[in-house]
């Protein structure tokens, strides 16, 4: 572990506004069905009231723009009928269309679509991509579905959303639990329902496969954004990629492709767990090696995740939390980081591939304890960054290399960490608050310019 003096710890612990009575002047009622949901806002009043940020802004953020909720019925492969549940959230879509992705998990409710949603407005702003912000899902365990029922849900939310989206009005792209297969699928119900065949309509959805309008470096692109943010922010906290010591949470598309960089780089990842169980290795876990064995199928002895892997021993989750490294990377799923596992962790930075993988008690924590937090708006802007330019490259019929999607994004994600560090030395504030200054900076100058109609 590196040991050197922490030189941009956060000041002080950040104070929590979610119960600020400030929460009902923005028009909250305080229930305990929106937690998440207001503690992000709360984080938003927080960098508002530093930057004094106009009022009827604070009011416009406080709640997306449109909140829709579908029920749809699905053929299931026994010949019954079950009833699904989806959402689309569009938080706000004044820098450009909704942005965001789509999340398939069986606990996804509106309380967190709202939240992502909302993080998809200030991580567009911050990363400076001309999009607005957007999330939406569909209650289901993929796992528990056959590919055949899949499509067919798949597509059958397509149809009951198709009105509400477009590749100028609102484009989603994959969140957890979602697949590129799943977005061909959308991307191919929309163009079918639209009948405009000659238009680009697969721009209507980002995180394609890449023989049907996918851009190359999207499947990776998130990790390499949080691999990206080490390499802009490790320098000043004295430690060097190669030869640190990670942990990672959450091996699915985030934690594996963080890892697997990282471990190129000469990185070594000593912790992992998912889940399905902990593994750890003092010596060194091979990422690659552990991502084969997490998509191995379970009739060919696989666990489904990092369970049973021979590179390492498995742990508990104590073992795991208080495993030391340098740096901390949850990417699974929100508010996992709580106050217990942010007094268990043993590491100079967390680095928040996943959204809002840290409660605010557990934020306190962190704070107090001197260890430095990459928040997720700024750590996790890679996969949209590429979406981005995933889009672009839709609209105007073309196909960049991988270097050039690498190199754009780099500069992306130099840009939005400058930005952030800027906004942390004029207000003196902790690096989240930071990054929704930055965020909120740019929201502030494009509501000026346009004004509010009619
Ligand atoms: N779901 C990803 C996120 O949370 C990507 C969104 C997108 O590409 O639009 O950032």
């Amino acid at each position: 572990m590196t040991q050197v003096s922490n030189a941009v710890a956060s000041p002080s612990a950040p104070a929590d506004y979610s119960r600020h009575p400030l929460m009902q002047d923005v028009g909250f009622v305080m229930s305990d069905h929106d937690l998440l949901y207001r503690e992000t806002v709360g984080t938003m009043l927080r960098a508002a009231d530093l930057m004094d940020l106009p009022h009827y802004l604070r009011l416009i953020l406080a709640q997306p723009k449109n909140e829709i909720m579908v029920h749809f019925p699905v053929r299931m492969d026994d010949g019954e009928f079950r009833l699904f549940k989806g959402y689309r959230v569009q938080h706000n879509n004044a820098i450009g269309p909704y942005k965001g992705g789509l999340r398939f998990h069986p606990d996804v409710h509106l309380d967190d679509v709202k939240t992502l949603a909302f993080l998809m407005t200030m991580k567009c702003s911050l990363v400076g991509v001309p999009f607005g912000g957007g999330k939406g899902g569909i209650k289901v365990d993929p796992r528990k579905h056959s590919s055949g029922e899949m499509e067919r849900i798949v597509r059958r939310f397509t149809s009951a959303v198709a009105h509400q989206i477009g590749p100028d009005y609102d484009i989603p792209a994959p969140d957890v639990g979602s697949t590129a297969q799943h977005m061909a699928w959308i991307a191919d119900t929309y163009a079918f329902l639209s009948e405009v065949g000659g238009h680009q309509p697969q721009a209507v959805i980002t995180g394609k496969p890449v023989e049907y309008g996918g851009s190359l470096g999207r499947e990776k692109a998130t990790g390499q954004g949080v691999v990206d943010t080490l390499v802009n922010l490790l320098p000043e906290l004295g430690i060097k990629i190669p030869g640190m010591t990670f942990s990672v949470l959450g091996y699915g598309n985030v934690g594996s492709w963080t890892a697997r960089i990282l471990h190129d780089m000469g990185a070594k990842l000593v912790a992992v767990m998912d889940h399905t169980g902990g593994v750890r290795n003092e010596k060194g876990i091979d990422a690659d090696a552990l991502a084969d064995w997490c998509a191995r199928p379970r009739d060919a002895g696989g666990t489904g995740g990092v369970r049973g892997f021979g590179g390492g021993g498995a742990c508990t989750e104590q073992e795991f939390y208080s495993t030391e490294v340098d740096v901390f990377a949850p990417s699974a799923l929100e508010q996992m980081i709580k106050e217990e596992q942010a007094k268990l962790l043993r590491c100079r930075v967390v680095v928040e591939g996943a959204n809002a993988p840290t409660t605010p008690a557990g934020d306190r924590i962190l704070a107090q304890r001197e260890i430095e937090v990459f928040p997720a708006i700024l750590a996790n802007a890679g996969g949209v960054t590429v979406s981005y330019f995933e889009w672009v490259q839709n609209k105007t019929c073309s196909a960049w290399s991988l270097d050039e999607v690498d190199r754009k994004l780099r500069e992306h994600m130099l840009q939005a960490a400058m930005r952030t560090k800027a906004a942390r030395k004029k207000y003196k504030c902790d690096m989240r608050t930071a990054s929704y200054i930055a965020a909120l900076e740019r929201l502030r100058g494009i509501y000026a310019m346009r004004g509010i109609f009619p």
